[in-house]
């Protein structure tokens, strides 16, 4: 599978993401926080490494009997009087959502989170369609006011700063109000006071899953803010939205990745709210849909399965991934140019249908290996990178000048004495060039190469012999030559 590139280009926007303060800010409280939260969640959980490797082997099992489970999750669904649609593609999710819509004769439609919508760009369908479409979740609500794609996957308004949420708010509420809006929780007031009327005046809620329980015929619905309960249960109408990949055969295997999901995302226990919901309102229920539905979304992802990329499928989207990234951390989630963003988002994208990968995405990494270490269903996220890059590199995308370093590179490392000397040369050089300061001598800069690298940080010059000078020069002691 060869990789497609947009126009995206990763290192200009990554450029443009380093001179915003607010983001900036942002970045700096994600690194500061949300490592050491993980860890503490995860200190209380003595059988971390065995719990993960069952939640690998739980989530393999699914995929490896991916069309048994969803045929078993279907008929638990149907036999509790909801309705299963299996949608190809983007454009036949979006068409079926939007029949199910026009058949409710809907006017007013209301979303929780789902990154898979934002995959499959629902709400611009929906809107096309003459659809009103509210965000419920906050932080999408705040960039479906001001037009723009999340930036993380579980904290879509991560790269706004306050002042510009309170900015957004007076921009767009008609409501007048007494004073500015001073602080957090003014905002919050704000934005509740506007959803509240939002969620009862909805014809259809729109949410996605976490995960699929094939058992039970379950859509299992995680959030911290309650606004995905409110969103399926007001409205007459509930659809949910969500690929094919998350389901799970057994209410015991949703335990063990529910005990993963909050500590690994966030640091808690458990979320807020974990629901699961398996149908329509019921004779003597008091509350609930009249009629659900669940579309299941392909989109590229059953094109996975029997490759080396098929482990992709066992994400639960916790977004670990992105908040260790040291390349995430430092650009933020817009920079990637997909939906999503951060590890997961560049080994995923170029796999995903009608999404072409970013030029020079499957680069966006350093592969320290920072990823796979705390993703808690074991991806190899960095192998899937690398192959990406070779895909890219076989269909001659990237830049000519990287193409040639790398031709460059090949030569040198197949012959080791002309890797020594290089090195060596090199060595000498960079030291040439260097200017002493402190303790040792530090290179500023070199003319037109390495602009990127020496605009933001300066490089120590190497000092003494290369490692392979030394390693001689005690070989010959040693044989007392
Ligand atoms: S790849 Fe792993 S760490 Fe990243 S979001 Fe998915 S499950 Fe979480």
């Amino acid at each position: 599978m060869i990789p497609r590139v947009d126009s995206h280009d990763f290192a200009a926007q990554a450029g443009a993401a380093l001179r915003r303060p607010a983001l900036q800010r942002s970045l700096a409280g994600l690194r500061a926080a949300m490592p050491g939260l993980r860890a503490a969640a995860l200190a209380e959980l003595p059988d971390y490494p065995q719990l993960r490797a069952r939640a690998r082997d739980i989530r393999d099992a699914a995929i490896g009997s991916l069309g048994a489970q969803l045929l078993a999750f279907e008929s638990q669904v149907t036999a509790a009087g909801g309705s299963v649609h299996w949608a190809r593609d983007a454009e036949e999710a979006c068409r079926i959502v939007g029949g199910i819509c026009a058949e409710a004769g809907a006017r007013h439609v209301i979303k929780s989170k789902s990154m898979v919508t934002e995959e499959i760009a629902l709400n611009d369908s929906l809107q096309r369609q003459g659809l009103r479409v509210t965000e419920t979740d906050l932080g999408e609500y705040i960039i479906q006011l001001r037009g723009e794609r999340p930036s993380h996957i579980l904290a879509p308004a991560l790269h706004l700063g306050l002042a510009e949420v309170a900015a957004t708010f007076e921009h767009h509420h008609r409501r007048a109000r007494a004073g500015p809006l001073r602080d957090a929780q003014d905002m919050l007031a704000e934005a509740r006071s506007e959803l509240r009327s939002v969620f009862l005046g909805a014809d259809v809620g729109i949410t996605g899953a976490n995960f699929l329980v094939a058992e039970t015929g379950s859509a299992v619905i995680v959030t911290n803010e309650g606004n995905a309960d409110l969103a399926m249960t007001l409205p007459a109408t509930h659809i949910v939205v969500t690929g094919i990949e998350k389901v799970v055969p057994t209410l015991d295997d949703l335990g063990v990745l529910l005990r993963l999901l909050a500590r690994s995302a966030i640091g808690e226990q458990l979320s807020a709210y974990t629901t699961l919901v398996q149908g329509p309102r019921q004779d003597g229920d008091a509350s609930g849909p009249r009629a659900f539905h669940v579309v299941l979304v392909d989109n590229g992802r059953s094109a996975l399965l029997g490759t080396p990329q098929q482990p992709l499928l066992r994400c639960i989207r916790c977004s670990a991934c992105l908040n260790h990234c040291p390349v995430y951390t430092t650009v933020g989630g817009h920079a990637y140019g997909s939906v999503y963003s951060g590890p997961i988002g560049a080994a995923l994208a170029p796999a995903l249908a009608g999404t072409a990968a970013p030029a020079g995405l499957p680069g966006a990494s350093t592969l320290c290996g920072r990823c796979e270490e705390v993703c808690p269903v074991a991806i190899p996220i960095p192998d899937i990178l690398r192959h990406w890059r070779t895909q890219a590199r076989s269909a001659r995308i990237g830049s000519a000048w990287e193409r040639r370093g790398l031709r460059v590179w090949r030569q040198l490392a197949a012959h080791p004495w002309m890797y020594g000397w290089t090195l060596a040369l090199l060595a000498r050089l960079l030291r040439l060039l260097s200017v002493p300061t402190g303790p040792r001598r530090r290179l500023r800069g070199l003319g037109p190469l390495g602009r990127g690298w020496f605009a933001w940080r300066d490089l120590p010059a190497p000092d003494g012999e290369t490692f392979q000078e030394r390693w001689r020069r005690r070989r010959l002691r040693e044989r007392g030559e």
